[in-house]
């Protein structure tokens, strides 16, 4: 190609004597130069072409999966409707020209307060995404819940222009949500009104129970012949038995529904713990088992806690060992550990030498009701709720009761509670002696 324009041009600044032919070889490979450019730019344009055809290919199959999955409302900074998707106009019942133009605050639910609406406003304004639950209603006054997500699209000065709003409709997963609510209140109220009359009944049947047992003292304290005094004697055991029964009712349902509170008070530890033996060893020599208890040289003579329930623990515990065991005895231990001042961990063990748990019984018997040895239940006795009373009033210490069992050999149950030493100044000394 002749670009005689250029060659004039050129040859314009070269002397007269300059060879034509190296000016020749100038010109065509400045011609060529502009030749491989010229097809290096259509090779960049047609490369820029493809890819932001695929590009808005891709943008365009994205916009069509999110407005097929949610509903789309966009509206302008001052919150006017510009467009909604199929999806918001079939869950919301309008028709497009009812919501186009209208302010989308104007279809606010009533569910929510003013104050819900001012914070989204605000956070949205500052240029924030917004993520929430909210209610909406549809033309026809239904509710219906959102999972709503609102992004603020801002100018280069960081002022929002466009808000697009994402929503999906959480209407199902709320009703779930409601109706688990309603049935846990429900199921609390039930419990409640269980435990209600399970200790006004335990209640009402003491009083009486507590007036056949005296009548009857009464009268076996009388000349009788020996049939009544048999009688009487049996109208006695049953009622004291009875009395048990009425009694871990009526803390059954105290600790279910959350009504027992441990007391706070220094008490004379050691006297406490005999005190306990005390109340058992009868039923102990009745069998010819022993009842030994050895409270180590660590563990402080007074203690901050409370004594009441910490004896009906041990009662509990050295009751069942005395009922589960034909032969030995009960080991009772007690140690403690010093944390940090007046901090002592103080450990409980109750051993036997008894008939022992079965393995595969081990894990519920802390259950209400739960009883390991249903064949002999009648030999035994009892109503199973010992133990998830025992369990329940160690985990209100703060310890958690704990067994290991062999069948045959025996059984041991065990737990460590915090408790506080003390001076024992508090202490009402004529409950020692
Ligand atoms: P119960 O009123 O039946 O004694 P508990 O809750 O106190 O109720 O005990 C539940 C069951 O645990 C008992 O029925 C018994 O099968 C088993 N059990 C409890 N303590 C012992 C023990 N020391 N030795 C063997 N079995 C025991």
């Amino acid at each position: 190609m002749q670009h005689r324009l250029l060659k004039r041009q050129i040859k314009r600044f070269l002397p007269a004597d300059f060879p034509l032919e190296s000016i020749d070889n100038f010109v065509q490979a400045v011609n060529d130069a502009y030749i491989s450019y010229d097809a290096d730019y259509r090779q960049l344009e047609r490369t820029l072409e493809v890819s932001s055809k695929e590009s808005f290919k891709e943008l365009s199959d994205f916009r069509y999966a999110m407005s097929i999955s949610s509903m789309i409302v966009i509206t302008n900074a001052n919150g006017v409707i510009k467009y909604v998707n199929e999806n918001y106009l079939k869950a919301s019942g309008y028709c497009e020209g009812e919501l186009l133009g209208h302010k989308l605050k104007d279809f606010n639910s009533s569910y929510h307060d003013q104050r819900f609406y001012d914070d989204l406003q605000k956070e949205i304004l500052s240029g924030k995404i917004w993520k929430g639950e909210i209610c909406d209603l549809t033309k026809e006054g239904e509710v219906y819940w959102t999972d709503t997500t609102i992004i603020p699209l801002l100018t280069n000065g960081g002022a929002p222009y466009k808000f697009i709003t994402y929503k999906f409709d959480i209407t199902a997963m709320k009703d779930t949500e409601q109706r688990l609510v309603e049935a846990k209140k429900s199921a609390e109220e039930a419990l409640q009104i269980k435990s209600d009359f399970l200790s006004n009944m335990s209640h009402e049947i003491r009083t009486p129970m507590n007036a056949i047992l005296g009548l009857t003292d009464i009268l076996l304290q009388q000349k009788r012949d020996e049939q009544s005094t048999d009688n009487l004697n049996a109208i006695k055991h049953s009622g004291e038995n009875l009395l048990v029964i009425i009694n871990d009712i009526l803390d059954f349902s105290k600790l279910e529904a959350g009504k027992v509170n441990l007391e706070q008070i220094d008490f004379n530890f050691h006297y406490q713990i005999d005190h306990a033996r005390k109340v058992m060893v009868y039923k102990a020599e009745e069998k010819g088992l022993y009842l030994n208890v050895n409270i180590q040289d660590d563990v402080p003579k007074y203690l901050i806690g409370d004594p009441y329930r910490l004896s009906q623990i041990l009662v509990n515990l050295i009751g069942n060992a005395i009922k589960f065991t034909p032969r030995g005895g009960v080991q009772i231990t007690i140690s403690a550990k010093r944390l940090d001042n007046d901090n002592h961990s103080v450990r409980f063990e109750v051993r036997d030498t008894g008939i022992g748990i079965p393995e595969d019984k081990l894990e519920g018997i802390f259950e209400s009701f739960n009883q390991a040895h249903s064949s002999v239940e009648r030999t035994y006795g009892g109503t199973g709720l010992g133990l998830a009373i025992t369990s329940e009033l160690v985990s209100l210490m703060k310890g958690k009761l704990e067994v290991e069992s062999c069948v045959g050999e025996g059984t041991s149950f065990s737990f460590e509670i915090p408790m506080l030493s003390s001076m024992g100044v508090f202490v009402n000394e004529s409950e020692e002696n």
